[in-house]
C-alpha cells in the first residue's frame, strides 16, 4: 500500500486501496496568527498536519486538504487580543464563527460524499473555539451515520502536558517539527512600526526545547492514533448515502439557532470585557442581531 497519506497526493487506485483498509479522513484546522517574533505564523496549522499526518501513516486512512484560516477576533478572543497585540496589525487568517462553522459542515459532507466513515478533525488552534465545532459535529452526527471526532492537540495530551499559545509547550513542539521555523534570536522590533517585541508570545518561550517537543508530539500522535483506531471500530458497520445541499442547510439552520451560545461568539465567564478605545471592541459581541 502507498505510503503518501495526502488526500491531494494520492492517484485514484492508491486512495482506494488506503480507503478500503481504513475508511477514516483526517482534517488539519489552523491558521496563521502571531506566535511572537521567534516564530512562524503558521505554527498550529503546521503541527496539526504534522500529527495527522503521523497518525495516518500508523492508524491508515487519508488527510484532507488543510484548512489554514480559522475563527479568530470574535468573542473571547478580542480581549485576548487586546492584551497581546493591542492596536497592532497581527497580520492574520482569522475568520468569523458563522462563515467557519457553515463551511465545516460542508467539509463534512465533502468526506461523507467521499465514502468515508469516521472523520478525525485535529484543530491546532484551540482556547476553547472547538467546542464550536464540536456542537457542529453533534448536530451532523445526530443526522447521519458517521463517527467524528474534534479536538486540539492539546485535548490530546491533556493531563500529561500543558498547552499554551506561543510558550515552552507550543516553540517545543515546532522546534521539533521543523527547526528552522523558530528563531530564539529574534526578540527585538524587526523595524516594522507594528512588530511588537513580544507579539503574542508567552513568557516561558524561552524554556522551549526540541527534546520537549518531540515527547510533546510523540504523545499527541499516539493518542490521534488511539482516537482513530477506535472511531474504525465504531464505524465498521455503517453505511452512508449521499448528503444534498439541502440536508446541510437543514443543519445549518438548527446550529445557527444557538448561535448566541457558541463559545467563540461571547467573552468567556469571569473574562474581563475588551477596552472602549480597542480595535478588538467590534468582536467582541459579534452576533447583535
Ligand atoms: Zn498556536
Amino acid at each position: 500500500m502507498s505510503s503518501e497519506v495526502l488526500w491531494a497526493k494520492l492517484y485514484p487506485k492508491e486512495w482506494r486501496e488506503r480507503f478500503q483498509a481504513a475508511p477514516i479522513v483526517y482534517l488539519p484546522l489552523g491558521l496563521c496568527e502571531p506566535h511572537g517574533q521567534i516564530a512562524v505564523f503558521g505554527l498550529d496549522l503546521i503541527k496539526a498536519e504534522y500529527i495527522c499526518e503521523k497518525a495516518a501513516r500508523g492508524a491508515g486512512g487519508i488527510v484532507a486538504p488543510s484548512l489554514g484560516y480559522h475563527i479568530h477576533e470574535s468573542g473571547y478572543h478580542a480581549r485576548w487580543l487586546e492584551e497581546q497585540i493591542g492596536e497592532e496589525n497581527p497580520r492574520m487568517t482569522g475568520m468569523p464563527p458563522h462563515v467557519m462553522l457553515y463551511f465545516f459542515l460542508y467539509q463534512l459532507r465533502a468526506f461523507v460524499n467521499a465514502g468515508f466513515k469516521a472523520i478525525v478533525v485535529l484543530s491546532g488552534h484551540g482556547g476553547g473555539n472547538q467546542a464550536d465545532f464540536q456542537r457542529a459535529a453533534g448536530i451532523f452526527m445526530a443526522q447521519f451515520p458517521v463517527r467524528i471526532w474534534v479536538g486540539t492537540d492539546g485535548d490530546l495530551v491533556k493531563g500529561h502536558f500543558k498547552a499554551d499559545h506561543a510558550g515552552q509547550f507550543e516553540i517545543s513542539q515546532l522546534m521539533n517539527i521543523d527547526p528552522t521555523l523558530v528563531n530564539m534570536g529574534r526578540t527585538q522590533l524587526e523595524g516594522e512600526p507594528n512588530s511588537g517585541a513580544k507579539f503574542a508570545r508567552a513568557d516561558n518561550a524561552f524554556e522551549a526545547s526540541e527534546m520537549l517537543g518531540a515527547s510533546i508530539n510523540e504523545a499527541c500522535i499516539t493518542r490521534l492514533r488511539q482516537v482513530a483506531e477506535d472511531l474504525l471500530v465504531q464505524a465498521r458497520d455503517i453505511s452512508t448515502d449521499s448528503i444534498t445541499y439541502d440536508e446541510i442547510e437543514h443543519l445549518w439552520r438548527a446550529l445557527q439557532k444557538s448561535k448566541s451560545e457558541w463559545v467563540t461568539s461571547r467573552p468567556r465567564e469571569g473574562q474581563k470585557s475588551v477596552s472602549q478605545s480597542s480595535q478588538w471592541k467590534r468582536h467582541e459581541y459579534p452576533y447583535t442581531y
